[in-house]
């Protein structure tokens, strides 16, 4: 048996493009609410509104509809009109119909890395919007389980982990958010593999831990078999005596 024995992997910004989507709606919520505040100030009323939000409404687009809607009344009052309601009604409904863009080369990727170890995929977000987006990537045959989570902390992955029957030290997680994927995985006992996206969610953002021996940071998940080839993880355990 390989010393590595799960893989799990994060979905948005690690397998297919999000955030782009979230920055352009986010741009057109602030080209909206122009006349009433500069472009700098809605942003930064949006992500204070989303923060508070988190613990009410959770992650994703239908919340994050919710959080654009009470930063313009923020901002605009009782001057927001119904035409300008239902234009960000129609921007987050347009996040939520958006086609899922793969990364390049991630087919190949994760065909690759089922070959090594099960697949997990592992992602926070609305339940029924994570779900038709991963039906929509056509990769859903290669995962064994999907587990859509309200937050990833170390308590998340240890039970992950005691449900797949896995040890943690044989398990490896994957993905974009140092915060959410790759602390608590490392947290929690497991491998932390970091693969940064350009653009990076203020609130995902945290320190990457220095010098742990089970934390690695690749250009792209591309290049993860062969960082698990180089680690000799797809190599039966040594046996111990
Ligand atoms: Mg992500």
């Amino acid at each position: 048996m390989p010393s590595l024995q799960l893989i799990c992997l994060d979905a948005d910004d690690t397998l297919w493009h999000n955030m782009r989507h979230f920055e352009a709606t986010e741009a057109a919520l602030a080209d909206l609410l122009a006349p009433f505040a500069e472009h700098r100030v809605a942003r930064a009323t949006l992500a204070e509104v989303e923060t508070r939000n988190l613990a009410l409404y959770g992650y994703g687009a239908k919340s994050f509809t919710l959080s654009m809607i009470e930063t313009a009344l923020e901002l605009c009052g009782d001057a927001l009109t119904a035409a300008e309601l239902r234009a960000i009604l129609e921007a987050g409904r347009a996040l939520l119909a958006h086609p899922v863009e793969l990364f390049d080369g991630i087919a190949e990727t994760i065909e690759a890395l089922a070959e090594i170890a099960p697949l997990v995929l592992v992602t926070k977000g609305d339940l029924l919007h994570q779900e038709s987006k991963l039906a929509a990537s056509g990769l859903g045959a290669h995962f064994t389980g999907v587990e859509i989570v309200s937050e990833k902390d170390a308590g998340v992955f240890t039970r992950l982990f005691a449900k797949y029957g896995v040890a943690p030290e044989a398990a490896l997680m994957a993905g974009d958010s140092m915060r959410s994927d790759v602390l608590p995985a490392l947290a929690a006992g497991a491998w932390g593999i970091y693969v940064p996206h350009s653009i990076v969610w203020s609130h995902e953002r945290a320190p990457a831990p220095s010098d742990h021996p089970r934390f690695a940071q690749l250009d792209r998940l591309g290049d993860l078999p062969g960082w698990i080839a180089s680690q000799g993880l797809d190599q039966p355990r040594p046996a111990t005596v």
